[in-house]
C-alpha cells in the first residue's frame, strides 16, 4: 500500500518567538510508519516539529501549522491507499501574526484565536484512498467522545486514548488504546506503541 502518516503537533505562531502548540511527541506516528516501512509499505510521512530521527526509506515532509499540514496531505491524498491521521493537529491559531516580539507591557493580553480547518473532515475517498483512521485523546467520555469523531470525520476507524493523571499518553511508552469501527465494534489493547501500530496496520491491511 501507499500509506500517508500524519505525526506530531503544529505550531501556530503568535509572534516569531512564540507559538500556540501541545504535548504530542510524534513518537506513535513515526513508529507506525516505520514499522509500515518494514512491511513493504511506501510511505509518506508528515510531521509537525519533533525530537525524531525521520525514518529511512519514508518520504518526508516537514510542516510547523495546521495549515501547512493540510496543504501538504491535500497534496499527497490522492496518491495513497490509506491516510493515518496520527498528528495532534492545533484546533486554534492566532488571529493575527504579530511580526515583531510581543512586549510585556501590560498586566493581561489578549490573544483572539481562531478555528483551524479539520483536515480529515475535507478528505473524501476516492479512486486512490480506501481507509482513513484517525486517532482521538480524551480527558474523559472517551467512547462518546470518540464515537462522534468517527462519525463527523468519516473515518475507517479510530484509535482512542484516554489521558488521566498519572497516565500521560505522551512518548515512549505503553498505553491502552480503543479501537472503534464503524460497525460499532470496538477492540481494546494494552501494549507499547510499537504493539499498537502493528495492530493498526494489520487492520488497515486486512479489513
Ligand atoms: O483534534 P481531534 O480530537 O478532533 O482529532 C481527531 C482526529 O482528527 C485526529 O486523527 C487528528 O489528526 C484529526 N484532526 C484533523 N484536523 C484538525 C484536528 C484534528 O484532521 N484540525
Amino acid at each position: 500500500m501507499r500509506i500517508l502518516i500524519t505525526a506530531g503537533p503544529t505550531r501556530e505562531f503568535i509572534d516569531p518567538v512564540r507559538y500556540i502548540s501541545n504535548s504530542s511527541t510524534g513518537f506513535f506516528g513515526y513508529q507506525i510508519a516505520r514499522q509500515a516501512l518494514r512491511r513493504g509499505h511506501k510511505v509518506v510521512l508528515v510531521s509537525g516539529p519533533t525530537h525524531l530521527a525521520p525514518p529511512k526509506g519514508a518520504r518526508f515532509i516537514q510542516v510547523v501549522s495546521a495549515l501547512q499540514m493540510k496543504s501538504a496531505v491535500e497534496r499527497f491524498f490522492r496518491k495513497a491507499d490509506c491516510l493515518i491521521m496520527a498528528a495532534a493537529v492545533a484546533d486554534y491559531r492566532p488571529e493575527k501574526f504579530r511580526p515583531s516580539k510581543i512586549k510585556k507591557n501590560k498586566d493581561s493580553l489578549l490573544i483572539r484565536l481562531r478555528r483551524n480547518p479539520d483536515i480529515l473532515s475535507g478528505i473524501r475517498k476516492g479512486k486512490g484512498i480506501k481507509r482513513i483512521i484517525g486517532f482521538a485523546l480524551e480527558t474523559g467520555d472517551l467512547i462518546r467522545n470518540a464515537q462522534k469523531k468517527l462519525d463527523s470525520k468519516n473515518l475507517d476507524f479510530i484509535v482512542a486514548t484516554l489521558l488521566c493523571k498519572g497516565s500521560e499518553p505522551f512518548g515512549d511508552k505503553k498505553v491502552k488504546v480503543v479501537v472503534l469501527k464503524r460497525d460499532g465494534k470496538r477492540e481494546e489493547i494494552f501494549s507499547s506503541k510499537a504493539g499498537i501500530s502493528s495492530f493498526i496496520l494489520d487492520k488497515a491491511e486486512n479489513e
